[in-house]
């Protein structure tokens, strides 16, 4: 394993014009992952895997496409969150409306032909839910209480849940957003980051935390722990030989870890796409003994991949 060690300081923090939190765009946020899936399968050991991921990641964009705005919380609510510094799409404050289960029926309808048996299985399992169960896996899943849940089904239901959520945040104001008190959640939804990205352009350099559940970006000054906020002992680990845009973000106080892409190194990289195909690294860290610190929702620790 490859490590270089970065002391803090050595990368200034953003100046006040940076903006805190980038949305995902609506238009392309599935469609821009769906092409990064299918380019990565090429030629890659889990290609099979990777291109249904790419279909259902074309299947969230045309999801999406169809669907208009959910039911936002109230202004009154939403005042509230940004006097707390509170996300107010919270996952476990807002009462989803039934169209995150259309989304999902959508969904399934759109990838059951590109499915394996295993996975055309979970689909089955998934729409013979009564809608009570299928509204209490989604709370477990975005709870991150994964012992029990069915691992084959789950990253059908984060696929339809990253949709809504998605939908959710593009129909806010940009200005509803309180600047978080916490740094390590999504300022959106309060959801835990997948992975982090550096950033190119007009952002040149600066590393945002990418929400694994509404894609939200926000930042974060580098060579920092984005899950114990320590500054010290940060090391970039990667695979020999292995992608140089994608590293470990490791941390020795919290012994915990976060992918991180590097745009400069390849722009197309896709916070949740990359990090499925860089399972080996995964591996990796496991074996240094260090414990993910945040999810993919499309792929469930102990579940086999499709
Ligand atoms: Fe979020
Ligand atoms: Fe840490």
């Amino acid at each position: 394993m490859a490590t270089t060690i970065i002391e803090p300081g050595e990368i200034l923090p953003p100046g006040p014009e940076t903006p805190f939190l980038r949305r995902a765009g609506r238009a392309s946020v599935f469609g821009d992952r769906a092409r990064r899936f299918m380019a990565l399968a090429e030629g890659h050991a889990m290609a099979d895997f990777l291109r249904f991921m790419g279909h259902l990641a074309e299947a969230q964009q045309r999801t999406l496409d169809a669907q208009g705005a959910p039911l936002l919380p109230g202004a009154e609510q939403i005042a509230l969150c940004k006097a707390h510094g509170m996300p107010p799409l919270g996952t476990q404050t807002l009462r989803r409306d039934p169209s995150w289960r259309e989304g999902l029926q959508r969904l399934l309808e759109q990838v059951e032909s590109q499915a394996n048996d295993a996975t055309r299985a979970a689909m089955q399992r998934l729409a013979a839910l009564p809608e009570a169960e299928l509204e209490a896996f989604a709370d477990r899943l975005l709870g991150g209480e994964y012992a029990g849940l069915d691992l084959a089904a789950a990253p059908l239901v984060g696929a339809a849940l990253q949709v809504y959520w998605v939908r959710l945040a593009a129909a806010m104001e940009q200005a509803d957003f309180p600047r978080p008190e916490v740094h390590t959640l999504c300022p959106a939804c309060g959801s835990l980051p997948g992975a982090s990205v550096v950033r190119i352009g007009a952002e040149q350099g600066l590393r945002y935390l990418h929400c694994a559940l509404c894609a939200s970006e926000w930042n974060m000054v580098r060579v920092k722990c984005s899950h114990c906020e320590s500054t010290r002992g940060i090391a970039y680990l990667g695979v020999e030989g292995g992608d140089e845009a994608v590293k470990a973000e490791a941390c020795d106080a919290c012994k915990s870890y976060l992918k991180i892409l590097y745009m400069e190194k390849n722009p197309a990289v896709d916070a949740v796409a990359d990090d499925l195909a860089s399972l080996a690294l995964d591996i990796l860290m496991d074996e240094a003994g260090f414990l993910r610190s945040g999810p993919n929702l499309l792929l469930f620790p102990g579940a086999a991949a499709a």
